[in-house]
């Protein structure tokens, strides 16, 4: 549902609880909420942004294996499963980004896409979830979409990445997948990372090494993007030798991990050192918190669900007792 005059009502009400994110720990907060029968609203996001899109991360990656229940499925698909349920039973989604909070009192305030009018709403659960984090290299905003991306699954089959050398950066689970999702369209991938130890899953680590396309690179990180109307070569640097040379590419993708999206709520809420929610204070009765926003160690979809059920079992408690 988009944000107009069809639900100046909803804008009116004073709401049990309003949900902000797209990912599992929303959609599963959505599903409980609606369960409880308290009419949860949900803004899920929109088109539009670089950093962002509805439905969360899992929307960039192409075949899940370790969701319970699932042998193989798409994120896309998983996620649309999610919230089709939630909203058979009941749950109401909004497109639009919260782009202000005021949590000063009860009921709580939030306004969508800089509107000038506030929904109101007694509890609020966040699962915003994390974004891709960018290198703040020379030629970086320069060659951003014209050979640079943070999405290997949404962008790795596009025309300007088809044979060509490509360097994917980063030594995680999400680094790996991407480079092995980029040899469907070419036969060279370099794997770049800053250390000799990879913190991805050994399984994947076996999957690259066996992949003839995928040259990895260690020790080493880019320094520079380079090109002239679109990428053309980046600069590495050796670490131990501190040796800088050229190497040259089409394609740079970043999979160096993700920021919680909270900057709405850090005038209020506490966050850690790297940005994450810290437990809610008891000053903020109502508020509760789910998924990766909250979460640096695990990350997980199945962890991000269950703690989305966590919030709405929490929101549904809250609300029978007040
Ligand atoms: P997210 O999935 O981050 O979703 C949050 C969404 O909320 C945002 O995308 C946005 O649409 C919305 N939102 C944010 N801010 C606002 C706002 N202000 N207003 C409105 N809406 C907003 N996990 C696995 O278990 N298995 C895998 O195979 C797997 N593969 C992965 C592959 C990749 C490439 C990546 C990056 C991650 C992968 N993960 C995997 C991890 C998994 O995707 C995350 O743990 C999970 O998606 C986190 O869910 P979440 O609900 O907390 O938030
Ligand atoms: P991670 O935080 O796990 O990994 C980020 C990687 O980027 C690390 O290797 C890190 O290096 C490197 N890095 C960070 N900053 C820089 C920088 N400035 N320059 C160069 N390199 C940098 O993030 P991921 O996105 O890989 O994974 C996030 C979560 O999602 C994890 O929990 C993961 O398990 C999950 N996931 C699961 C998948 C699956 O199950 N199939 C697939 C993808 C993700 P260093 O190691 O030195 O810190």
């Amino acid at each position: 549902m988009m944000v107009n005059s069809e639900n100046d009502s909803l804008i009116n009400n004073i709401h049990n609880v309003i949900i902000i994110g797209s990912g599992p720990a929303a959609h599963t907060a959505a599903l409980y909420c609606a369960r409880g029968l308290i009419k949860p609203i949900v803004i899920e996001g929109d088109i539009g942004r670089q950093d962002m899109i509805p439905g969360g991360q899992l929307m960039t990656t192409e075949e899940i294996e370790n969701y319970p229940g699932y042998e193989k499925i798409s994120g896309w698909e998983l996620i649309e499963k999610m919230k089709k349920q939630a909203e058979n039973n009941g749950a109401i989604y909004i497109s639009g980004w919260v782009t202000k909070v005021d949590f000063t009192s009860q009921p709580y305030q939030l306004w969508i896409n800089d509107e000038s009018q506030s929904w109101k709403t007694s509890t609020v659960i966040i699962a915003t979830g994390a974004s891709a984090k960018k290198l703040d290299i020379p030629g970086n905003s320069l060659f951003w979409n014209k050979g640079i991306s943070a999405c290997a699954v949404c962008d790795g089959a596009l025309p300007i990445f088809r044979n060509k050398p490509l360097a994917v950066i980063g030594g995680g689970d999400s680094a790996l997948t991407e480079a092995l999702f980029l040899t469907k369209f070419t036969s060279k991938v370099y794997l770049i990372h800053r250390r000799k130890d990879f913190r991805a899953s050994p399984i994947l680590l076996q999957q690259v090494l066996n992949n003839d396309s995928i040259e990895i690179i260690t020790d080493t990180i880019v320094i520079e993007a380079i090109g002239s109307s679109k990428l053309e070569s980046i600069d590495l640097l050796h670490l131990p030798n501190k040796t800088r040379y050229n190497l040259c590419v089409s394609g740079l993708f970043y999979a160096i991990g993700h920021q919680p999206n909270t900057s709405i709520f850090r005038p209020f809420l506490p966050v850690d050192s790297d940005d994450y929610l810290l437990p809610i204070p008891s000053e903020f009765p109502g508020i509760f918190a789910a998924g990766d926003v909250i979460d640096k160690q695990y990350r997980q979809a199945i962890t991000s669900a269950s703690s989305g059920c966590q919030a709405a079992l929490n929101v549904l408690h809250y609300l029978q007792l007040h």
